[in-house]
């Protein structure tokens, strides 16, 4: 296996900088294209089954984590708090008022404790809450790609796996306690679908429950029936999993798809989780079919957990041949000389045209071999000589070193086109319908 770190500075695809801080990663520009095309593919598949995305700020005052629980469940995990004084404020003026005034947390008097969030679950309780909501409109499911903040230590530190600033691919789906086991079966079957798509498997499938000790929220009746849910949820899903004692959140069990680096260390990478807590903690309600008003039950789920993680392992298992869908540079445009240049040219503005991440490599880079190999991990390279040129083919070669008799430039480009709209991890697919290998 490969390691990202490694393979992510070879490749450009992020850093860091002592002066931004460990932790806190930048992203180059091929980097950028692989996390932006990934986005927009959760987004795409979480639009299809129902979601609907929100944007809610990565800060909230600390009265918010005090009623949700992080404050007393894992402050360990959270940045300490801002003060944001009395004076300062008192000072500027936001929109002509005075802000301040407020006590919070029982120990500021005039100013205000913000708090970088632990989890996006506190603030899309509160859009939830901010609309009155019926039994007609559940399962009601919230998703956002968004930013949060885990307080790590230094030394565990690097690359893209144990960062500071998260970008979660999150979602909460609020419903009555008779969805719960569809929703998270669904879940399930989500993350399942865009590992395929990504072509990564799972190591193993952990059902996490909580352990000895007061780090979890009460009520033993509770975490009971969540649990009953989960396993029914596995079993029906036909997974192998393990329980495991410990691994729980604070405030429910879970399901963790868990995957494992290059350096052997195993990780959780998608969870679904089934809480009960925070409905009750944020007073939640929908208005059941008699009118009366009912608690929901929300359901956490990430299809591919931290976008950082999500990248760091595709780039580890992949050796940073990502599927086409997702590889920075989709297509190599090679002219063998100078003067079929202007070919190559525009078969990379024809392959922008569709959506295509193209480039072309003259002469000027090197020799045909050089260049062939400086683009061995771009999905395909399209070969271009006076042949081809003279009747607007191309050869096209594949990145597993399998080559295609050559044919017309936009009977390559639709193929191409056709593989990468699908998501699929095949290289090619023969258009009489052979498939193609990886
Ligand atoms: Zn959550």
């Amino acid at each position: 296996m490969y390691d990202h770190r490694k393979l992510g500075r070879e490749l450009e695809l992020f850093d860091t900088d002592p002066l931004i801080g460990s932790g806190l990663p930048y992203w180059l520009p091929a980097g950028a294209v692989v996390r932006h095309t990934l986005e927009e593919y959760i987004r795409g598949v979480e639009r299809r089954a129902g979601y609907r995305h929100v944007y809610s700020p990565v800060l909230g005052k600390r009265e918010l984590y005090e009623i949700s629980g992080h404050w007393s469940h894992y402050r360990d995990d959270m940045f300490p708090p801002m003060d944001l004084s009395g004076e300062r404020l008192g000072g500027e003026r936001l929109g002509g008022e005075r802000l301040g005034g407020e006590r919070l947390g029982g120990e500021r008097l005039g100013g205000e404790q913000m708090v970088l969030r632990p989890s996006l679950c506190p603030h899309h309780a509160l859009i939830y809450r901010s609309r009155a909501h019926s039994y007609r409109d559940l399962p009601l499911r919230m998703a956002e790609l968004g930013g949060m903040y885990r307080s790590e230590l230094s030394g565990v530190l690097g690359g893209l796996t144990r960062v500071r600033a998260i970008q979660l691919n999150d979602a909460h789906i609020f419903c009555a306690p008779e969805q719960v086991a569809d929703e998270a079966r669904a879940a399930l079957e989500l993350i399942r679908e865009a590992y395929g798509a990504l072509g990564v498997s799972p190591a193993r499938y952990r059902l996490s429950l909580p352990g000895p000790g007061g780090k979890y929220v009460g009520d033993p009746g509770m975490w009971r029936r969540s649990a009953a849910l989960l396993t029914e949820v596995l079993d029906a899903a036909g997974v192998a999993y393990e329980a495991v004692e410990g691994e729980a959140a604070f405030y429910g069990p879970k399901i963790d798809v868990q995957i494992v680096d290059s350096a052997g260390r195993e990780a959780t990478l998608s969870t679904v989780q089934i809480d009960f807590h925070q409905p009750e903690r944020f007073d939640l309600r929908y208005a059941g079919p008699d009118g009366a008003m009912r608690r929901p039950v929300m359901v956490h789920r990430s299809v591919i957990g931290s976008v950082e993680r999500a990248v760091a392992h595709l780039i580890e298992s992949h050796g940073g041949a990502f599927p086409p869908w997702l590889a920075p540079v989709q297509l190599v445009a090679l002219p063998i000389s100078d003067a079929e240049v202007p070919h190559a040219l525009a078969l990379v503005r024809q392959a922008a045209d569709r959506g295509l991440r193209a480039e072309a490599a003259g002469p000027q880079r090197g020799t045909l071999g050089a260049r062939v190999r400086a683009a061995r991990l771009v999905p395909y390279q399209a070969i271009i000589g006076a042949r081809e040129a003279a009747d607007e083919r191309v050869s096209l070669r594949l990145r597993d070193g399998r080559r295609l008799e050559a044919r017309p430039a936009a009977e390559v480009l639709a193929g191409i086109d056709l593989l990468t709209s699908a998501h699929s991890t095949d290289l090619w697919t023969d258009p009489r319908g052979q498939a193609g290998g990886r």
